[in-house]
């Protein structure tokens, strides 16, 4: 039996103890609304398995990462019907990151949005999440991607 951390927010919502809001589930992996969305259907991906971030993820945990983040992916760009996507994932507090269990930030994107842009050379971010939603409002943006969501 593997040692399940509960002290970690996304361990208990992998687990299943603590509310989250998920739109796909594999075996190893798992999708749900970010509670501060930056963006209607704003997602984060984690492996079930605890790793603290991209320095110590393991093979088998970035494998299923990946396939959970395509098959969401392909869902959020039907269901909101985006021009793009922006997969963000921080590591370390240098790095921007809040939240020490690995996980991947994906944004469906719009021409002009503006939530990261490029401007001549540099790059832009304007990353900032809005209102906070009730969590019957995620329900609603979640149904709208799971069905969408095809796993192949
Ligand atoms: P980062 O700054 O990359 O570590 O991002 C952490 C993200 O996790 C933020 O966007 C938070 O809004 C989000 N977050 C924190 N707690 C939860 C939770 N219980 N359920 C869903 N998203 C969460
Ligand atoms: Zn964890």
């Amino acid at each position: 039996m593997e040692k399940i951390d509960f002290n970690c927010i996304f361990c208990a919502i992998a687990a299943k103890r603590a509310p989250a809001t998920i739109v796909y589930e594999s075996a190893d992996a798992m999708a749900f609304l970010d509670i501060h969305p930056v963006v209607e259907g704003h997602l984060l991906v984690i492996p079930k398995k605890h790793s603290r971030n991209l320095f110590d993820l393991d093979d088998e945990s970035g494998r299923a990462v990946i396939h959970a983040s395509r098959v969401a992916a392909r869902a959020l760009r039907v269901a909101f019907n985006a021009d793009g996507l922006t997969v963000l994932q921080s590591n370390e507090r240098a790095g921007g990151q809040d939240v020490f269990h690995y996980h991947a930030h994906l944004a469906p994107r719009f021409v002009g949005d503006g939530l990261m842009s490029r401007d001549g050379n540099d790059r832009r971010m304007r990353w900032h999440a809005g209102a906070t939603p009730s969590r019957e409002e995620l329900e609603q943006v979640a149904a709208k991607i799971r069905a969408q969501i095809q796993d192949d």
